[in-house]
């Protein structure tokens, strides 16, 4: 059996597992915390069995597929997989510090994934011996939906990665898309700037929360209104990857939004927190 280990086992990396493990993969999923793990694992459960209620999975598939997925605390768990996919927080030092670690521990052939939705693929790759074995994977939410995979080269991934990458993703279901490293890369680069400025209406006064998500419901066919979105990701997550751009950049326009950065001062980081721009049960 093909062994993936998932680091952080938060919004993306439990789904991420869970995607894997589907597919015929070990996973072994890593997190600092036992009680994120605990409740990783049950929400891959009830995903399961909504799978299998919209017949996108036979009944009979989730206890083999949870049985493919253990949990570990420690990093070292990593160690045995043939491709990891780091999926923790969204912090430069930290992700800096993990691949250092993983540098060490994996065996010299296996591919270090990200999921970062902004911080550069080429700087997290400069920190190991292997830069050529590192690149982006980065799953949109929720990973067991959602079709794209958006692949990132960094400056010195080799195309022989970006080629097994590709070949992953699409044995995976997913339709991956290859794209260079820069920012925020596509998917980010395009999307946050439109959710900054639903949030700059709603701190304007332009408009309510609601009337905002309405607009562009309505107006524009999204299925999900920008701040509905923003809670959604978390909105922890949102200003980590618009700092990562205005800083990446340069250019004023990805200035996050002040309601932003006050909301996160204030712990409503959206549905993970149970209040952010709506208010969420938290069960
Ligand atoms: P999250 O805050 O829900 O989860 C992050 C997890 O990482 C937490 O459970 C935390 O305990 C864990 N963690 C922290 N330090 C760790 C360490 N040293 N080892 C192992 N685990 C550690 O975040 P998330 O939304 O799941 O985001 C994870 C990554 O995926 C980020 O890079 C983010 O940018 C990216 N991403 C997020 C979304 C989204 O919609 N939320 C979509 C695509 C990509």
């Amino acid at each position: 059996m093909r062994q993936a280990a998932v680091l952080g086992a938060g919004t993306m990396g439990n789904g991420i597992a869970h995607v894997f493990a589907q597919f015929g993969w070990g996973v072994t999923l890593i997190d600092v915390s036992q009680q994120v793990l605990d409740k990783a694992r049950a929400t891959i459960q009830a995903n399961l069995e909504r799978q299998v209620k919209k017949g996108a999975i036979p009944a009979d598939q989730p206890p083999a597929i949870l049985g493919r997925i253990s949990i570990a605390t420690r990093l070292e768990a990593a160690a045995p997989a043939s491709l990891v996919i780091e999926a923790a927080s969204e912090n430069p030092t930290l992700k800096f510090t993990l691949f250092e670690s993983l540098d060490r521990l994996c065996g010299p052939d296996v591919i270090l994934a990200s999921n970062t939705s902004s911080i550069s693929i080429t700087e997290i790759a400069a920190r190991t011996r292997r830069p050529d074995k590192v690149i982006g994977m980065h799953f949109m939410n929720p990973p067991p939906v959602m079709q794209l995979v958006e692949v990132i080269r960094g400056h010195a991934t080799s195309a022989a990665t970006a080629q097994r990458v590709l070949e992953i993703a699409r044995e995976l279901g997913k339709i991956p898309v290859e794209v260079q490293d820069y920012p925020g890369f596509v998917a980010n680069r395009i999307l946050m700037p439109m959710i900054n400025e639903a949030m700059y209406v709603v701190m304007e006064g332009v408009a309510s929360v609601e009337s905002a998500d309405t607009v562009m419901k309505l107006g524009m066919s999204h299925p999900l209104g920008p701040l509905a979105l923003a809670d959604f990701i978390g909105l922890d997550v949102c200003l980590a990857i618009l700092e990562v751009m205005h800083k990446g950049l340069g250019d004023p326009k990805y200035r996050p939004c002040p309601l932003l950065r006050k909301m996160v001062a204030a712990g409503h980081l959206g549905r993970k927190s149970g209040r952010g721009f709506y208010e969420y049960n938290k069960s």
